[in-house]
């Protein structure tokens, strides 16, 4: 018998018995394992940093034989949900990303079941209404058009009131996108930037927000082609919302000037502590220089639902589009985004063709996307809407800021820390101040410098311990020094009070033995 040939046989066989069977008992069960066992760990992370963990990683090439389905899920168990940092804990309250609503995993399953691709209506067909249903339910909590509008932008494929994208930073370049072509001339898309600035005798586009913008908006600007140095920003006051007065400078100068403002950005819920633009008073500033108006509420966007924190967006519904992350404030999975637009018709200007995918006047959401083939995370965003409901959003944020406020008011009668900024929502900045720099106000350079070095340590420290986590910023608004800042967001359902308060504890006992050490 030739040896060769049954081995080859063998293989080809094993490759095709993977799309065979729809259930694989060996991978199901390892996989209900793995996912138990990183599930119930009280750690946050194993603390392993990242040198030690990169040596991991170092064999690289693709076996020529399958490996077996154990030694794969066993290589997943040591090197990576092992030092996967557990995002769901209630002691992890320095990042927006947290805990998943159980409803969730189950219908991943399913999505990925039906392996629907959202580009066009050939491969998703009702996914593809069910995206605008969502789409359209949203629509109607920031802008509140007519229900039969609604009805019209489902049934004509011409009108579109928004993408749904992977994320916050995809939905912002979709919206600058679409400011481009409508401050300019649709045709911006065809001939690009530069000819049409020419064209317009116009020197350069700008696009203006408050320094604490995300950093997706100077990515737009490079993919765009405007440049990242054209994002201009405007400082924020002491409660760190943008400076309307040098905002109002701002665009008399570019108007002076001749510059192009492509947009200016308005941001609602910043992700470096939680701040809210004044949109009514931007939204006048728009109309009066006749601008392009967008709003980033990626994270704070579902507020929307909170009748206690509503006014924190009122003027929403006056930005030609709005970005709000599904992955962050909405407990969904990553990988879900969502960009609207208040004119229905204003995304043709961006809309694309080709003959075998995407055609004209169809329903092919593909159309108007950044992205192409694309999963259908609708799935969880219909999910999150109808089974949370517009009460139950409200009653998770709500209580995320009331347990933020706690937290920082526990802060602000210590003498130890030192609150940095005041939560307007569920994400604030603070810092430890080492015991002989207390009862101090004016701290000299050295000082300065000392604090800083303090709190970077001790945020390192905290974080290779892996049992709470807090993350950290450098703040350079309110004193001219850069500040290095403890930075807590409040995202996850299950952190409570009790909770901070050990985050707090960790960090004074580190921060004692710290001391004791110098
Ligand atoms: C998170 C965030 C983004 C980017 O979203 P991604 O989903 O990370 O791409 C944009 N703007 C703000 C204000 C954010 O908080």
């Amino acid at each position: 018998m030739n040896n060769k040939t049954s081995h080859n046989q063998t293989k080809l066989t094993s490759a095709l018995s993977f799309f065979q069977s729809t259930n694989n008992p060996d991978i199901v069960t390892g996989i209900d394992r793995l996912t138990d066992t990183f599930l119930q760990q009280d750690k946050v992370s194993s603390g392993l940093n990242s040198q030690e963990l990169q040596q991991k990683f170092n064999v690289i090439s693709v076996p020529k034989h399958g490996i077996s389905q154990n030694d794969f899920l066993q290589e997943v168990e040591d090197l990576v949900s092992a030092h996967s940092v557990n995002t769901g804990s209630p002691y992890f309250i320095g990042h927006m990303t947290s805990l998943l609503p159980n409803f969730i995993r189950p219908l991943a399953k399913l999505k990925i079941a039906l392996n629907q691709n959202m580009v066009k209506l050939e491969t998703a067909n009702a996914a593809t209404f069910y995206e605008k249903q969502a789409l359209a339910m949203l629509h109607k909590e920031v802008y509140q058009l007519d229900q039969a509008e609604y009805k019209n932008c489902i049934l004509d494929p011409s009108k579109s009131l928004g993408v749904v994208t992977s994320g916050g930073t995809i939905a912002n370049i979709t919206a600058l996108q679409c400011a481009r072509a409508s401050s300019l001339v649709a045709d911006v898309e065809e001939l690009g930037i530069h000819s049409v600035l020419q064209q317009s005798g116009l020197s350069k586009s700008v696009v203006i927000v408050s320094e604490l913008g995300h950093y997706s908006i100077k990515k737009s600007l490079s993919l765009l082609g405007l440049g990242k140095q054209n994002m201009l920003t405007v400082k924020v006051d002491s409660q760190q919302k943008i400076d309307l007065d040098e905002l109002r400078t701002t665009l008399l100068h570019c108007q002076k000037e001749k510059v192009h403002v492509m947009a200016m950005i308005g941001v609602a819920g910043t992700t470096e502590c939680g701040s809210f633009d004044p949109l009514i008073e931007m939204a006048d500033l728009a109309e009066e220089f006749g601008h392009y108006f967008h709003v980033d509420a990626a994270w704070g966007g579902p507020l929307i639902f909170s009748e206690q924190y509503r006014s924190l967006l009122n003027g929403i519904e006056r930005a030609d589009s709005v970005t709000i992350d599904g992955h962050k404030q909405l407990y969904l999975p990553m990988g879900t985004g969502i960009v609207l637009f208040r004119n229905i018709d204003m995304a043709a200007a961006i809309a694309n063709e080709a003959n075998y995918i995407i055609r004209r006047n169809s329903h092919d959401l593909g159309r108007i996307a950044i992205e192409g083939s694309r999963p259908a995370n609708i799935f969880y965003l219909q999910a999150g809407l109808k089974l949370f409901g517009k009460q139950g959003y409200a009653e998770i944020l709500d209580a995320n800021i009331t347990t933020a406020a706690l937290m920082a008011e526990e802060i602000n009668k210590s003498n130890d820390f030192r609150l940095l900024t005041k939560p307007q929502s569920n994400i604030f900045l603070y810092h430890y101040i080492p015991g002989q720099l207390r009862n101090k106000v004016d701290w000299s350079e050295i000082e300065h410098q000392k604090i800083n070095e303090f709190n970077v340590q001790l945020q390192e420290e905290q974080k290779s311990r892996g049992n709470t986590f807090v993350s950290r910023t450098t703040i350079s608004h309110e004193s001219s020094e850069p500040m290095v800042a403890l930075r807590v967001v409040i995202a996850n359902p299950l952190s409570t009070f009790q909770h901070c308060l050990s985050v707090l504890q960790e960090q004074r006992k580190i921060a004692k033995e710290m001391e004791e050490a110098i």
